[in-house]
């Protein structure tokens, strides 16, 4: 139940905005959520849409989501690389000196209210 923990997040956190700033209501999320962030999509979709009943502002909010690359980079060779395909080794030097620099979040990128 994973995803259900980061959809109940991220509601928390736009129905808070909406508050703030006294919109009617939620017409869309635009969420990026990145490859290599561990949620499943699918199931992603469907704790929100049991999630978004509860809400005050959300209840008709059309969920986007924006799959983000996962990339590495490798400082010995100072390159990037696709994380999916290569994981923490370097594909060219096969060293382990590397850190994820995108793809690993979820992040809220956009929110349409009236
Ligand atoms: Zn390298």
């Amino acid at each position: 139940m994973h995803e259900l923990g980061i959809v109940v997040h991220v509601i928390d956190m736009v129905e808070k905005a909406a508050e703030e700033n006294g919109v009617s209501k939620v017409l869309r999320l635009d969420l990026e959520v990145g490859e290599v962030s561990t949620i499943v999509p699918d199931y992603f979709r469907d704790c929100y849409k049991w999630a978004i009943k509860r809400t005050k502002y959300m209840q008709e909010c059309e969920l986007n989501m924006i799959i983000v690359q996962g990339i590495s980079y490798c400082r010995d060779c100072k390159k990037t690389y696709r994380t999916t395909e290569y994981g923490r080794a370097c594909p060219l030097c096969g060293g382990y000196n590397t850190y994820l620099v995108t793809g690993s979040d979820v992040i809220v990128r956009d929110i349409q209210a009236v």
